[in-house]
This record gives C-alpha cells, sequence and structure tokens, in this order.
C-alpha cells in the first residue's frame, strides 16, 4: 500500500522487517534532502543573502513542525540533536550528573539509556535502580514505587517502546508516580513516534527523547524537548560558533534556548529532510497508521504462535513494532543466516539490551520488526523463510 511511496522498495527484492534498526525513507525525504543541496545550500543563522536565509527558515520551521507534532508549549524547549542516543548523554551530563543522587531505568532499557550511567560511575549498588518486570514484560508500578520512597532524588530515564520487543511503557502513570516523589523524568522515544503520536504535555514528562531514522527520516538527526522549566538549569554540554551572544577575550555570554545547546553548524539537511518524514506521517494520520500496524502486529504474533518450539517473551498486550523469539534447540545466530539468503532481513542477536537478555537467561533472539508499509505478505513470506530455516537446521 504503501510502499510505492519508498523507492527502497523498488531497488530491493528483500522483505524489510528491521525496522527497529532503522527505517526506510520515503522519496518526500530524499527529495526534500536534495532540494536543499542543489537549490538553496548555505549555512543557518549566519549569513543575510537569499540562499542562506531560505535555509534558516526550513530549519526553523520544522523545529515549530517538532512543536505541534509532539504539542510542546514553545519553540525553546525543542532542541536538535543526532539522535537519542546524544539527546540522552546530553541530559545525563549536562543535567543528572551533578545533581541527582540516583538514576532509576526499567528493565527493558537500550544501552543508550544504560552505559551513560554507568559512565558516570552508578552501578546497581551505588545510584542506579532498575525496575522489575512481570512474565509479560510489564513494567512493574509497585517496585517502581518503593524505589522512589527509598531513593528521594532520583532521575527517571525509561523507554517509551522496547526497542527488543516492542513492549509500551505506561508513561502517563510513570511521570504522575514519579513526580507525586519529586522525581524528573526523561523518556526514550526512539521507537515511538513511528508507531503512534506522542503529546509531551498530556504525559507530562520533562525530558523527551526522538530519533529521525527511526521515523522515516534521514540517520544523524533527532531532538530533544525540554520541559520550560529546566531550560535554565540544563547547562549546554558543547559550546562554540552559533551558541553565543557575545565573545570577548574575557568572557562569553550565551544566547537563549534553544541556540545555546546547538553548538557549531547543524545537520541542517537531516533536520529539513526529518521535517519532510513528520509531514509524510502528519498526511496518513496517525490513526490509520496505528490501525494497521496493530492489526500487522496482531497478525505476525498470532503467525508466530503456530511455530513448532517458538519462545516468546511477550503477547501483543501494550506491545508495537517489534517481535522478539526464539525456537527451542535452535541457535538465533543460524536463523538470521538462513533469513538473509532467503532474503528476509531481520535482526538476531541482543539488540542493544544485553542486561534484558540476561535477565531472561538468554543470548539473544531473533526480531522482526513492522514499520507502515510492511503488509501480511511480508509477514507470510517471513514465516515462510522461518519455516524452511528451521527445518534445515533440525534435519
Ligand atoms: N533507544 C532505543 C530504544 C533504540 O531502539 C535506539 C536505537 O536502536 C536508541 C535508543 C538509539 O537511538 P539513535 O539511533 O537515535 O541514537
Amino acid at each position: 500500500m504503501y510502499k510505492s511511496d519508498f523507492p527502497y522498495f523498488s531497488n530491493s527484492d528483500i522483505t524489510y522487517l528491521d525496522n527497529g534498526a532503522t527505517t526506510q525513507k520515503p522519496q518526500v525525504v530524499i527529495d526534500a534532502i536534495t532540494q536543499f543541496y542543489t537549490h538553496y545550500c548555505s549555512n543557518t543563522h549566519r549569513s543575510s543573502y537569499g540562499s542562506a536565509n531560505k535555509a534558516t527558515m526550513e530549519f526553523e520551521n520544522v523545529r515549530k513542525q517538532i512543536q505541534s507534532f509532539i504539542n510542546a508549549s514553545s519553540l525553546e524547549t525543542i532542541i536538535f540533536t543526532k539522535g537519542v542516543t546524544e539527546s540522552i548523554n546530553f541530559v545525563a551530563d549536562a543535567f543528572v550528573k551533578n545533581e541527582f543522587d540516583t538514576v532509576i531505568i526499567s528493565s527493558l532499557e537500550h544501552h543508550s539509556n544504560i552505559v551513560p550511567w554507568h559512565m558516570q560511575g552508578r552501578n546497581l549498588h551505588n545510584g542506579l535502580e532498575v525496575v522489575n518486570y512481570d512474565s509479560n514484560l510489564e513494567f512493574d508500578f509497585v517496585h517502581f514505587e518503593q524505589l522512589l520512597q527509598k531513593n528521594p532524588n532520583s532521575f527517571v530515564s525509561i523507554t517509551h517502546v522496547s526497542n527488543a520487543f516492542g513492549k509500551i511503557q505506561d508513561i502517563k502513570k510513570i511521570t504522575k508516580i514519579a513526580h507525586k516523589y519529586g522525581a524528573v523524568v526523561m523518556v526514550d522515544g526512539a521507537q515511538s513516534l513511528v508507531h503512534f503520536s506522542v503529546d509531551v504535555k498530556d504525559l507530562d514528562v520533562d525530558f523527551y527523547c526522538i530519533s529521525g531514522h527511526k521515523t522515516f527520516g534521514p540517520t544523524g538527526i533527532g531532538a530533544i524537548y525540554i520541559k520550560e522549566e529546566y531550560l535554565q538549569k540544563v547547562k549546554p554540554y558543547q559550546t562554540g560558533g552559533a551558541t553565543i551572544h557575545e565573545v570577548t577575550f574575557e568572557k562569553s555570554t550565551l544566547l537563549d534556548s534553544p541556540y545555546k545547546f546547538e553548538a557549531g553548524t547543524q545537520n541542517i539537511a537531516g533536520v529539513i529532510g526529518f521535517g519532510a518524514a513528520l509531514s509524510y506521517i502528519e498526511d496518513i494520520g496517525y490513526e490509520k497508521l496505528h490501525n494497521w500496524e496493530v492489526e500487522l502486529y496482531e497478525y505476525l504474533h498470532e503467525q508466530l504462535l503456530n511455530i513448532e518450539d517458538i519462545e516468546l517473551y511477550n503477547d501483543t498486550t501494550n506491545a508495537i513494532g517489534s517481535k522478539s523469539f526464539n525456537i527451542k534447540g535452535i541457535n538465533h545466530d543460524d536463523i538470521g543466516i538462513l533469513l538473509d539468503k532467503q532474503k528476509v532481513a531481520i535482526r538476531v542477536g541482543h539488540h542493544c539490551a544485553q542486561p534484558i537478555m540476561q535477565a531472561l537467561n538468554i543470548k539473544g533472539t531473533i526480531r522482526a520488526s513492522i514499520a507502515l508499509y510492511n503488509t501480511k505478505e511480508d509477514i507470510d513470506k517471513f514465516i515462510k523463510a522461518l519455516n524452511r530455516a528451521i527445518g534445515m537446521l533440525k534435519d
């Protein structure tokens, strides 16, 4: 249905089910980037001739677009970054490091939301707490509240959607409880915007990280929403050109947000491409997108249930996008190789979420992750290839 919007599919006969890693890009995104480089390539916020003004205007229009896309209160709250990894590292370093005794994360975090805390010297015995999960990978709210009671000066950093298992965590409930205890909440939204709409005001999050390349946009671009009350408290973590009001050999004075946080030449083409990706989603509409994905996700789950010796880790409750599983007695890496030979692109391994793999006592999983353009035929091809691979490995 939507594949014709994405040139990758006319140039490739791959059944692409690795959307958790990155999504394909629609022609409109590629066109927007090409248009920038071929018609008005100039730096932003510096020079005042025609194409430079246009570049600045297009760049800032995307900030406006993101502001309204996630219902943020003002333009100042939207800061461009390279992606979710950079956003988390930025907040970890420029805000959390010296302010909070404890960081609380969920069990389903990506390494991007674990390693930065370890780099601060935090671990399970000192400054880092991990919320338990149940047999369907649901977030344990009772445990969460106990952790908040035990650690009065906490920063909560939580993924909205697990990249490995597709589990959606209830962010609204998490912020409500966290705020009751005076904790501040950051959300890793790498896997959310491609599947459903996000309203940062309704969720009442303090920080929300988004990723361009997981949302039909270019690689190397993302953004972070910072609630207004934190804009002065967060220190810029890089400074230099474009962040300053005035510089003498004596001292530098910084501009206000967002500019004080955006040092150096920005990924202008990336921002413009990201804007086109968000317009693409807007044109389709989240309701249509989400309904189709829910149907597809249920279908994928049902088809997997028919496979002998399948080991699933969660059902479809509060889940979207990624589906992880194993086949008893078969190494996931072998399945990856045999699916590749049959032109099916999935991911096998730990999915940058080693701690939850260890907790589940597995080395990794086979993960199929869907996006808007996937079809039931894609899933049928995947299941057929999977059955063939299992047959070969069991012989
Ligand atoms: N968090 C999650 C849940 C992810 O899935 C990923 C990427 O796989 C990241 C963070 C890192 O995002 P980015 O590639 O935008 O740095």
